[in-house]
């Protein structure tokens, strides 16, 4: 644990959700201030939905640097900002608020950060076809930034095909030469590139968080030159990644999507170089420590 010495010009820094127990942003966080020396902490705030808005009009007056939010608040905390990046826009929700000259402006790093952990582990998403099971917030994220990223072919996979259907148009809208399909869930559609590209297979749904989740895909249509990213970060390695391990796939976790979201939103904040080793190294740490 780190020591922190406090005082009247130390910034303020946090998160807002509900739960918030389980984050692990204030480790990387703290860990990136004393990394550069900079006098700042971040705390956790459990904020419940009644409460959101007293809790965002506090932000000015207490006079805080910069905020994450996270589950159930991504969308709801659109109305008391006072800007909306253009790809937070996007995406219809915010993880990082910016404290600008006395206003809040929303921005949305989820997306990139999850193609920066790609981009990390070399892989470049534009030449691989992308089957993304699940369409939730996280999902729309995460798609929006592929496209951005130069993917040309998407395959949602869901289990309502409304959910499918109403992402697919959005992304549509914003990129008609992408290729699209909707699918519902059945362990016996063969998924299949109509490019003959690589298939990157994304797990945005939380099956594989609780030991005893069923697997989210099946592993026999796993072939060995498959990316399989899941953005479940606890466990480390889900059930999906281990199984697509073993048939010779490269996997991606998604601890690398919650650094790198942080990275980008330390950006934000500090206009500094955020230290991503010192950030990646304080994050494994919070995960071992769960454990
Ligand atoms: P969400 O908005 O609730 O979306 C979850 C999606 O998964 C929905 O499409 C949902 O389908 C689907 N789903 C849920 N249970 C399912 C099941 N039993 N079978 C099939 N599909 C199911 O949640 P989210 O905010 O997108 O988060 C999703 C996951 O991403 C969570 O595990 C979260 O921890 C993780 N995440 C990671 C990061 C990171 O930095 N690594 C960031 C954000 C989120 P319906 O629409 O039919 O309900």
């Amino acid at each position: 644990m780190t020591a922190f010495r406090l005082s009247g010009k130390t910034g303020t820094f946090g998160i807002l959700g509900n739960p918030i127990r389980h984050t692990l942003s204030p480790q990387m966080h703290l860990a990136a201030f004393e990394a550069l020396g900079l006098d700042n902490v971040y705390l956790p705030f459990a904020v419940k939905p009644a409460q959101l808005k007293k809790a965002m009009e506090a932000i000015i007056p207490l006079g805080m640097r910069g905020l994450n939010i996270t589950i159930p608040h991504k969308e709801s905390v659109l109305p008391f900002l006072d800007e909306i990046s253009l790809s937070a826009k996007r995406i219809g929700a915010v993880n990082t608020i910016e404290v600008s000259a006395g206003r809040l402006i929303g921005h949305n790093t989820d997306g990139k950060g999850f193609v920066k952990s790609l981009l990390e582990a070399g892989l470049d998403p534009s030449e691989m076809s992308v089957l993304m099971l699940g369409a939730g917030g996280a999902a729309k994220g995460v798609a929006i930034a592929l496209l951005d990223a130069g993917v040309s072919e998407m395959t949602l996979q869901v289990r309502r095909q409304e959910k499918g259907a109403e992402l697919a148009k959005r992304l549509y809208a914003m990129s008609p030469q992408v290729r699209l399909s909707v699918s519902t869930f059945s362990p016996k559609t063969t998924p299949a590139s109509t490019t003959g590209r690589p298939i990157l297979l994304i797990n945005t749904t939380p099956l594989g968080m609780k030991a005893d989740d069923p697997l989210p895909f099946l592993p026999s249509h796993i072939q060995a030159n498959w990316v399989v990213a899941d953005l479940i970060y606890n466990p480390y390695e889900t059930p999906l990644l281990i199984a697509a391990k073993e048939i010779g796939a490269k996997t991606v976790p998604g601890l690398g999507m919650l650094l790198h979201q942080g990275v980008l939103a330390f950006e934000i904040w500090t206009k500094q170089k955020p230290p991503v080793e010192a950030m990646k190294k304080a994050l494994f740490q919070a995960l071992t420590d769960l454990q």
